[in-house]
Formats: C-alpha cells, sequence, structure tokens
C-alpha cells in the first residue's frame, strides 16, 4: 500500500475523551472512529488488525476441529423464551420490535440459537462430539461502555458452542478450547493467564477467564507470581488426545491465580509470601462447562442404540476479538505509539523514503515494494512528499514492527537502513539482505500462510 493513495486520518492532538492509553492511541492512529456511545466504526488500519486477529482465531479452532458456521445478529425472542433468558438478561439486552409488533433482540450471545440448530438437526449419539464456532458483532447495552473498543456496547467476538455425550467429553472440549486460546493469544503476542472464575447468569462450575496484565485492567486480579513463568511455545498438541489436553490444562491452572470475584484469601496465603502477587487485568476471553443446563430447557437430545433420549452436555467459550487490539495496545506501547507483534501487525513493514521525487531514492523504494509485495509480505510505503520527521512519527504512531529508510545518502554505499520498531535497533544493510531478513522473520511465524475459507 502506498500511503499517498491510502486512508490514514491520523490524529495530531491527544484525544481528550480517551482515558486509557490502547483508546488515545487507536484514535490518534486513526483506527477507529466512535459513532455514539460504544459503538464505533473500524476505519482502515483498525479493520486490517481486527481481520488478522479474525485469521488467527480462525486458524486456531480449525485446527482444534471446531467447525465455522455464522448465525444472525438479530434474532427472534421465542427461542430465549425457551431458556428463559429473555427476562432474566436484564437491560444489557438490547430489544427490538419489528413493524408486525414481533419482539427480536440483537444477539448479546448465542447459546440458544446454537441449541436450536443442533435440536433440528442432531439426533444421534454417533454424531458427536461436535463443536460449532462463530465469530460474529454482539450488542450488550453496557451501563458504562468505556475506554474505547475495551468495553464498548457492539463489539466483535468469537463464540464456541460445544456438544457432546458424557460430561467427559464435555470436559475434554473444555481442555481442547483452553489449549488453542493459549496458542491464540500467543501467537497475537499475548500472555493471557486462565484463572478460576465465577460463572455469572450462564451457570455451570467449570469456568475459567483470560487475563492479560495490564494496569487499565477492570479486573482485580491476586496470582502467585510463577504462572507468569509459564509459556505456552511452539508446542504441537494433538486435539484428540485427552490426557495431552487435559495436561496442558493441569499445567496452566494449578498454581494459584483469581479474579477478585472468586479470590480465596485462606488459599493464597499458602502462596508463599514473596510470591504472592496482586495486579490489574484484561479479560479477553472465557471458557464455560455448564452441563445440560441449555440442552434440557430446549430438548436437545440424542438417542443411543436402546432408543434412550440423554440431553447432550454443553459448554461455551467466548474471546473477545475486537477487546483484543486494546488489549494487545495497553501491552505493547511506548511514547512514541504502537509497536505491533509481527503475528498481528497490518503492515509487515514500513518504507520511508527520505527523498520523494530523487529518481534513485524513488527508485529503490518501488523496487523493495516489489520484491516486499512478490513475498507476499504487505509494505506501506510512505510515499508522500513530506518532511522525514514526520513520516518517522507517523510510523512511529501506528506502530509496524520494521522500518526500511531509504535515502540518496545510502544508497551512494549500497545500503538502507533496516529498523526495528521494538528495540529502536538500526542496521545498514545492502536492500536485498534486508529483504531477505524480513522474508526470514515472517516465514517464521508463517505469516500469509493461512486464508480462511
Ligand atoms: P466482562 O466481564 O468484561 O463484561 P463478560 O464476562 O460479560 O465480560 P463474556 O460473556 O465472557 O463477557 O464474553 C466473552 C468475551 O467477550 C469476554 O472475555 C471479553 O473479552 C469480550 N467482551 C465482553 N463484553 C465486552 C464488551 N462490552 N466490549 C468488548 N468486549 C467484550
Ligand atoms: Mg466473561
Amino acid at each position: 500500500m502506498k500511503l499517498s493513495r491510502y486512508f490514514l486520518p491520523v490524529l495530531k492532538e491527544t484525544p481528550a475523551e480517551a482515558q486509557v492509553v490502547s483508546h488515545r492511541l487507536m484514535l490518534r492512529a486513526g483506527m477507529i472512529k466512535q459513532q455514539a456511545a460504544g459503538i464505533y466504526s473500524w476505519l482502515p488500519l483498525g479493520f486490517k488488525v481486527l481481520r488478522k486477529l479474525e485469521n488467527i482465531v480462525h486458524e486456531e479452532q480449525i485446527k482444534a476441529n471446531h467447525i465455522p458456521i455464522q448465525m444472525p445478529i438479530i434474532q427472534s425472542a421465542d427461542l430465549w423464551r425457551e431458556s428463559g433468558r429473555y427476562d432474566d438478561y436484564g437491560q444489557e439486552m438490547l430489544r427490538i420490535k419489528d413493524r408486525q409488533d414481533r419482539d427480536l433482540l440483537y444477539t448479546p450471545t448465542a447459546e440458544e440459537m446454537v441449541t436450536d440448530i443442533f435440536r433440528s438437526h442432531v439426533s444421534s449419539y454417533k454424531d458427536l462430539p461436535l463443536t460449532l464456532y462463530q465469530i460474529q458483532w454482539k450488542f450488550r447495552d453496557e451501563i458504562r461502555p468505556r475506554f474505547g473498543i475495551m468495553r464498548g456496547r457492539e463489539f466483535y467476538m468469537k463464540d464456541g458452542y460445544n456438544f457432546d455425550l458424557t460430561k467427559e467429553d464435555a470436559l475434554h472440549s473444555y481442555n481442547r478450547h483452553l489449549v488453542s486460546y493459549l496458542k491464540t493469544y500467543e501467537r497475537m503476542g499475548l500472555q493471557a493467564i486462565p484463572m478460576r472464575a465465577d460463572s455469572g447468569p450462564i451457570g455451570g462450575d467449570n469456568t475459567h477467564e483470560f487475563l492479560v496484565l495490564a494496569e487499565t485492567g477492570e479486573s482485580e486480579v491476586f496470582y502467585d507470581s510463577k504462572v507468569t513463568d509459564l509459556t505456552f511455545g511452539d508446542r504441537d498438541i494433538n486435539y484428540a488426545d485427552k490426557s495431552a489436553c487435559q495436561a496442558v490444562l493441569d499445567e496452566f491452572t494449578s498454581l494459584y491465580a483469581r479474579t477478585d470475584e472468586t479470590h480465596d484469601p485462606n488459599l493464597f496465603a499458602k502462596v508463599p509470601k514473596e510470591r504472592q502477587k496482586s495486579a490489574r487485568g484484561i479479560e479477553v476471553g472465557q471458557i464455560f462447562y455448564f452441563g445440560t443446563k441449555y440442552s434440557e430447557a430446549m430438548g436437545a437430545h440424542v438417542t443411543d442404540d436402546a432408543g434412550n433420549k440423554m440431553p447432550v452436555h454443553m459448554g461455551s467459550h467466548g474471546i473477545g476479538v475486537s477487546r483484543l487490539i486494546g488489549a494487545i495496545i495497553e501491552a505493547s506501547h511506548d511514547d512514541n505509539g504502537i509497536i505491533w507483534p509481527e503475528g498481528v501487525t497490518p503492515f509487515h513493514c514500513g518504507i520511508v523514503n527520505l527523498k520523494q521525487g530523487d529518481p534513485e531514492a524513488d527508485d529503490a523504494c518501488e523496487a523493495l515494494y516489489k520484491s516486499l509485495s512478490a513475498l507476499g509480505l504487505e509494505p506501506l510505503y510512505d510515499d508522500r512528499n513530506e518532511r522525514a520527521g514526520g513520516k518517522f512519527a507517523t510510523m512511529d504512531l501506528i506502530g509496524l514492527p520494521w522500518r526500511l529508510t531509504v535515502g540518496p545518502r545510502g544508497l551512494k554505499n549500497g545500503v538502507v537502513e533496516l529498523t526495528s520498531r521494538k528495540s529502536g535497533h538500526s542496521e545498514e544493510l545492502p536492500p536485498k539482505d534486508a529483504v531477505e531478513k524480513l522474508a526470514a522473520i515472517y516465514r517464521s511465524i508463517n505469516v500469509g500462510d493461512f486464508l480462511f475459507n
């Protein structure tokens, strides 16, 4: 992409309404625009990051053998009356009437609808296990939308639902989700700690929330400092292997880690004093096992060989896809702007032309642009007729992990400069070597390999 042709409405001033750094930086970098309280347009740069996160989520869900579907945003109230949640959900549910005076709602979650799909089409235990998921917009009429897209009213969520014959199978589904979530967050450059949570209105007693530690987090968390040493790494997990998934759950949940809702000071007292930590965290996902609550209420049964009807065991599992962008920025920024992890960056590399209009500099930039693109990478070439200082400030603000700086002086010596946004470290390289280095970095994280279809 060439910046002169792109739509990147960066702001010079720091927006007064933004209280947290991620919100400020998303506005300044021209990623989002607020349209009403807690409702945002996604401008090109923000939309690109959202798509990157969505792709990572799809890829990891599909690896775990979960099947993507898409359910409607606007749902009929009837299904929600069957489960009893139409009345129970409270004011966060946005209720709508159509012209026939029928009750509709904007989906805050989709247990009812997915259970309806299941009961309409699945009747034999042989069709289990089954996990369906979607990535879809949700609406919750939050009393206090704030922190930009981190607590919006409209937000983008991955929600998955497992259907299993037995509790044991459903707990395997739960563990599979935990493993796939750890992998997902890690690919986004985040450490998200699973913490035992409170199930709230969904019901059930097995639930973990995933929290990213950040000063601006809304949840208060208490944990054994050793949990932050746990990293998922490059593990190849066989999702069909029950004990392998259970082992990951045990590894990542046996140390003390709780939110304020489930915190137990007596248990915390058993953690050695120097390892007792309290901090703030951003909830970026949650997994639940709730048994037969919805399947019994809504008649989602399967029949065994002897003709016995049994309600299926279910769980639901959510990732806050749009909130994650805020969480990533909270975890990775400096005074000059965002620092995208390579796995989610909107463009892989910036190209700054120090002397636009100089034939040699222009040619060298074009050549870099072409060779990076030919490798399947997406460069953002700042080809505007602007001063170098302004170009650097824009690149730093929007946070691309790598920048190539091209100017007549370097070209005389046959080099361009490659700079890491994170470390600030620069090195001078022949253009060909710089391209190879970038290709190697991105190849190592398989960027460009996956297309959701
Ligand atoms: P919270 O406690 O933050 O209100 P929740 O527990 O009600 O969230 P879930 O039903 O667990 O939310 O939804 C799954 C995920 O969706 C959450 O972990 C969070 O990352 C994201 N999410 C929930 N509410 C919002 C919101 N208002 N804006 C953005 N993301 C949200
Ligand atoms: Mg939650």
